[in-house]
This record gives C-alpha cells, sequence and structure tokens, in this order.
C-alpha cells in the first residue's frame, strides 16, 4: 500500500519534514505546525486505525481537488500512523479569529470577504459534486494573508472515517439530513446559512442557550434564528434563503456566491 501512495506522489520524504510547535487539537490526533523543504506546514496526526490502502481509495478524489479556497493537502507520511501535510494556515480557525479579534478590528467588509470565500469554495466542491457535510465555521481555516479556506473536506466525510450518527453537528445539520439522512449540496447550504450566522455574530454559538435537543425539535417545527446583531438585513435575508424546508428552495451555492458579489459591491 505504501508503494501505492509513493506511485500517486502523496507519499513524503519524511527526512524532508520538520516537526514543530502544537498549534491545534483534533479530533484524531494533535495538528502541529512544521515545515517540508522549507515551506511552512501544519501536520496532522490521525491516530487511529487507517491504513495506506484506505487512505488511497480517497486520494482518488482528492488528487482532482485544488482550489485557493480549499485548504491544501502536500501529502502524507507515513511512520507510526498517518501524518497529513497540509498548507499552513497561520491565523488558526475562523471561530478563534472573529472571538479574539471581535467587531474592534474586524470590520464588516473582511466579514464579506470571508463569506465570499467560502462561497467560492463550495461552490468549487458542488461542481466536483462533493458533499462537505460539516460546514461551520471551525472547519474554516484563515491564511497570513487573511484568506479563508476550507478544511475537513474529503477526510472526516468520506468513507475513511464510520459514519455516526450520535456524533452529527446537530446545530449545523439540515432537518432532513439529521431525520433522514439525506446529505446532498442542498444541506450543505443550509450548514452555510449557519455558518453566515457564526461569521455576522463574530463567532457567537448558534443559537445561544438552546439545548442541542432543544434545536433539533424546534427547528423541525419552524423556528428559525434572529439576525446577529448589527447585521445588514439582506444579509439576514440571504441565511433565511438558506434555511428553508424544502431543500430544492434553497440556492445554490453557485447564486450564494453571486449574490454575496453583489453585496460586497453595493
Ligand atoms: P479535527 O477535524 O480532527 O477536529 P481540525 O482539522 O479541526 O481537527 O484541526 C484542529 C485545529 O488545528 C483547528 O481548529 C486549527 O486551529 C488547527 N489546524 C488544523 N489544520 C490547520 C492548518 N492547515 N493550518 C493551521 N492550523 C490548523
Amino acid at each position: 500500500a505504501e508503494e501505492e501512495l509513493a506511485k500517486a506522489g502523496w507519499l513524503l520524504n519524511v527526512q524532508l519534514l520538520t516537526f514543530g510547535e502544537k498549534i491545534g487539537e483534533g479530533e484524531f490526533g494533535d495538528v502541529l505546525k512544521g515545515s517540508y523543504m522549507g515551506q511552512p506546514v501544519a501536520i496532522k496526526n490521525i491516530k487511529c486505525d487507517v491504513t495506506a490502502k484506505n487512505f488511497l481509495a480517497e486520494t482518488t478524489t482528492m488528487t482532482q481537488l485544488k482550489h485557493k479556497n480549499l485548504v491544501n493537502l502536500l501529502g502524507v507520511v507515513l511512520n507510526n500512523g498517518l501524518y497529513l501535510v497540509m498548507e499552513l494556515m497561520s491565523k488558526g480557525n475562523l471561530v478563534n479569529y472573529l472571538r479574539s479579534r471581535g467587531r474592534s478590528s474586524v470590520l464588516p467588509w473582511q466579514l464579506l470577504q470571508f463569506s465570499l470565500n467560502i462561497a467560492q469554495g463550495m461552490e468549487y466542491l458542488e461542481e466536483k459534486r462533493l458533499v462537505h457535510r460539516d460546514l461551520a465555521a471551525r472547519n474554516i481555516l484563515v491564511s497570513e494573508n487573511d484568506e479563508a479556506k476550507i478544511s475537513d473536506f474529503g477526510l472526516s466525510k468520506s468513507k475513511l472515517l464510520p459514519e455516526d450518527v450520535t456524533k452529527l453537528p446537530i446545530k449545523w445539520t439540515a432537518p432532513e439530513a439529521l431525520q433522514h439522512n439525506k446529505f446532498s449540496s442542498r444541506s450543505d447550504v443550509w450548514s452555510f446559512g449557519i455558518l453566515l450566522w457564526e461569521i455576522f455574530s463574530y463567532g457567537r454559538t448558534p443559537y445561544p442557550k438552546m439545548s442541542v435537543r432543544d434545536v433539533a425539535e424546534k427547528v423541525q417545527n419552524g423556528y428559525r434564528m434572529d439576525a446577529p446583531e448589527n447585521c445588514q438585513p439582506v444579509l439576514y435575508t440571504l441565511m433565511k434563503s438558506c434555511w428553508e424546508d424544502d431543500p430544492g428552495k434553497r440556492p445554490s451555492f453557485k447564486k450564494l456566491r453571486e449574490k454575496l458579489e453583489k453585496i460586497k459591491t453595493a
């Protein structure tokens, strides 16, 4: 399997990889800063039973995914487990970015720029017919020059890791996905609406003060979040369009990207 990975061009030379300080903690292990052939990288240790063969099955799609708003995977290292080597997103995840900086330092145009970045990345996944399933501000990373990119596509959602229904991110997941396991680009659009709400509320947790249990039930009965404080009505309208009960009535990511561009230039 290792040979196959090498042949596919995904196997990196461990000698050229240097490990630095810990910068994050993932579900399956730590995330470290590092460098590969002089390029700053992030290294994610996957501490679960992933075989190279399993991984290879997934790389077929992953090799074909490259977009400026998707966190780029450089390759893998097999060494007591699996290490994913990715481009370094030095400003960390979007939730922490927004919470730590706040309204006084992040201006509304920057929030709109982040939203547009994410819509562009999602439009690309939509074209590729790839469903993310876990779109949320915690899975958006920010680069040194303040560009937002989508991470965690293709791995946590793949067949690599078993689907555990009890672990679904309830507050981000569309009703039809929660109830009937119907995941689609349009259920990603629902999550994108929640993500917009997170962005324009500067990293607040959605449905503040509501328990996860309450949310599932209330949303099913038509309840929707209020607009974030100081949010432009046109943006709140856009969020609500993502939260249409009927997935077919929600906009596509292409449409969302177009609308965000219009709002940005208005
Ligand atoms: P998991 O999906 O396994 O929970 P994440 O991919 O969310 O793990 O990573 C956990 C944290 O590590 C992120 O919130 C972020 O702060 C940091 N991190 C992950 N990938 C990168 C990266 N490419 N560059 C910089 N930081 C990263």
